[in-house]
């Protein structure tokens, strides 16, 4: 996907928190599951597991509640390759 130059004009938003790529659908954002140029599919959505995390971290509205800065990223999901890859 970042590989197109079709999308230097931000016609496709990308979301680090959730891995989602999407698409504004009125004020509503449209994911999407594959890639509109070349077809591969996309990255699976982390949103159900961001969501799942945060509330058993004590956050039941994790969209409106001051969360961890390593979840206003891709902080949160990519630190885990890290820690495996140490050990
Ligand atoms: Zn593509």
């Amino acid at each position: 996907m970042d590989r197109h130059p079709q999308n230097d004009w931000q016609s496709i938003h990308y979301d680090p928190r959730f891995d989602e790529y999407w698409i504004a659908a009125g004020s509503a954002r449209q994911c999407l599951f594959f890639c509109p140029w070349c077809g591969v599919p996309l990255p699976e959505s982390k949103r159900d597991r961001w969501f799942d995390e945060l509330e058993a971290l004590g956050y039941p509205d994790p969209l409106f509640d001051n969360v961890p800065a390593i979840y206003r990223t891709s902080e949160w999901w990519t630190r885990c390759a890290v820690t495996e890859k140490g050990s």
